[in-house]
């Protein structure tokens, strides 16, 4: 496994909309470990593949309950609504507060391309989101109610 650099805002690669995973192979195989272990050493609660510089439809996630993985993921379902703030680790130091729905169930692949629905409510649902988002080339710094704000050093954000 190895770390991958992070790609921060201005750089084209996460403005860009990503093609689906087709199979695993050994090269996704690795960028998915490599994805989980730059996340763990960002301090990161999810990452998707075009922050590491890779077009494909491929996120990680653990909000504290272990990671997992989202290939090709569709939205089946959302509900409600959540305002709060959010990072990003290709926005470094800055955050702001974004609202979106308080719940989704998505429809994605796992690592072994077994066809998988994950829900969530909360923080999870709003990593999901906001990591899909990512997908689509979007940055979260797009819907930020009012100012981005400079993260203190002493207050722990989450970060995507
Ligand atoms: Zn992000």
């Amino acid at each position: 496994m190895a770390l991958r650099t992070i790609r921060t805002i201005g750089d084209d690669v996460l403005t860009k909309t990503c093609k689906p995973v087709k199979e695993i192979t050994p090269r996704i195989r690795t960028l998915i470990e490599d994805m989980i272990e730059t996340m763990y050493a960002a301090d990161g609660v999810g990452l998707a593949a075009p922050q590491v510089g890779v077009l494909k439809r491929l996120v990680v996630i653990d909000v504290g309950e272990g990671p997992f993985v989202m290939i090709n993921p569709r939205i089946l379902e959302t509900s409600g609504e959540q305002t709060g703030n959010e990072g990003c680790l290709s926005v470094p130091g800055k955050t702001g507060q974004v609202t979106r729905p308080n719940y989704a169930k998505v429809l994605a692949y796992n690592e072994n391309m077994e066809e998988v629905e994950i829900e969530g409510t909360e923080l999870k649902a709003r990593a999901m989101l906001h990591e899909m988002d990512h997908l689509d080339g979007k940055l979260y710094v797009e819907k930020v109610e009012g100012e981005l704000m400079d993260i203190e050093a002493e207050s722990e954000e989450e970060a995507g």
